[in-house]
């Protein structure tokens, strides 16, 4: 790829990696570590040999690393900040988290509540890239006098069907003013939904895509006193687990046998695959996930890949796996 195209593409997906801390499991399973981060020059080290064989190792370069003692608010302002801006310029952008189950998709996206609701909502440390994103937009347009609304709605994709988690019409957009309920009802609704789909559909939260989308429309007075509207969109999606599809990015004999195929996952990576080399068809309509996400991904859009992993042996082969689909996205 020539330099100039791959500074253009560059500015447009950019691949950002996220290693969690040991967990209890990993801890009580003598597990010892195998990912290294280099912050400073975005570097990730993982060691692919036996716990005393030092010398074998993969390396990989992304466009940031964040290593374990990473907290949400860093993630946030390196990487949803920049998005932000562009969506408040009138742009859609997609932020994605990929990565095994149990590596921190959601902790990042949607984040948790400290205990003993210590903090509201949006002060808590530990909320994710969801609250921090919605209680900045109403921040910075309420400051600088834009007259805005804003519309969100939160679908799930499972088996290549679809699922709207907050509406119970077909409209599939829901006004914000509910938002600002201090008991937050549209994400309770949103969540009560998702239970539901956990206990009637297999293996639920692990092979669903869950889109939570948020679409700004801004209205500002220029100097010369016209009007100028404006329309942003951006996506937080938290995709199914990459165990999904196999490590060479199509589905292999392991995952065919688990019943593991996932159509929306294989055609993200077609689609971020054509995408990042200029094909001449980029397969949008192969799934339902690339189809709501078509005007959105591409063009002139901001892309975000953040790719989670453990930092444990246990999980070696999936953490090699992820890096690897997550490399060849940059
Ligand atoms: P996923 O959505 O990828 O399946 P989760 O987000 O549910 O994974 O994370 C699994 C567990 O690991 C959760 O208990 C979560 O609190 C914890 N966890 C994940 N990432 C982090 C992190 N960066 N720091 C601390 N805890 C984390
Ligand atoms: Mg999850």
């Amino acid at each position: 790829i020539p330099a100039s195209k791959k500074e253009e593409k560059g500015r447009n997906i950019q691949v950002v990696v996220r290693c969690r801390p040991f967990n209890a499991v990993e801890r009580k399973s003598n597990s010892h570590g195998v990912v290294e981060c280099d912050l400073n020059r975005k570097e990730l080290t993982v060691r692919t040999g036996s716990a005393t064989d030092k010398t074998s190792r993969k390396m990989y370069t992304f466009d940031m690393v964040f290593g374990p003692s990473a907290k949400q608010i860093d993630v946030y302002k390196s990487v949803v900040c920049p998005i932000l801006d562009e969506v408040i310029m009138g742009y859609n952008c997609t932020i994605f988290a990929y990565g095994q189950t149990g590596t921190g998709k959601t902790f990042t996206m949607e984040g948790e509540r400290s205990p003993n609701e210590e903090f509201t909502w949006e002060e808590d440390p530990l909320a994710g890239i969801i609250p921090r994103t919605l209680h900045q937009i109403f921040e910075k347009l309420t400051s600088n006098g834009t007259e805005f609304s804003v519309k969100v709605s939160l679908l799930e994709i499972y088996n290549e069907e679809l699922f709207d988690l907050l509406s119970p019409s077909p409209d599939v957009t829901e006004r914000l003013q509910l938002f600002d309920d201090p008991r937050n009802k549209i994400l309770e609704r949103g969540s009560a939904k998702r239970k539901t789909a956990s206990t009637l559909m297999n293996a639920y939260s692990s092979r669903s895509h869950s889109v939570f989308s948020v679409t700004i429309h801004m209205k500002e007075i220029t100097l010369d006193g016209e009007e100028l509207v404006k329309i942003g969109k951006l996506n937080l999606v938290d995709l199914a687990g990459s165990e999904n599809i196999g490590r060479s990015g199509a589905v292999d004999k392991r995952a065919r046998e688990a019943g593991n195929i996932n159509q929306s996952l294989l055609t993200l990576g077609r689609v971020i695959t054509a995408l990042v080399e200029r094909g001449p068809h980029v397969p949008y309509r192969e799934s339902k996930l690339t189809r709501i996400l078509q005007d959105s991904l591409g063009g002139r859009t901001k892309t975000s890949i953040i790719a989670t992993v453990s930092p444990a042996s246990i999980n070696l082969e999936e953490t090699l796996s992820t890096l690897d689909y997550a490399n060849r996205a940059k």
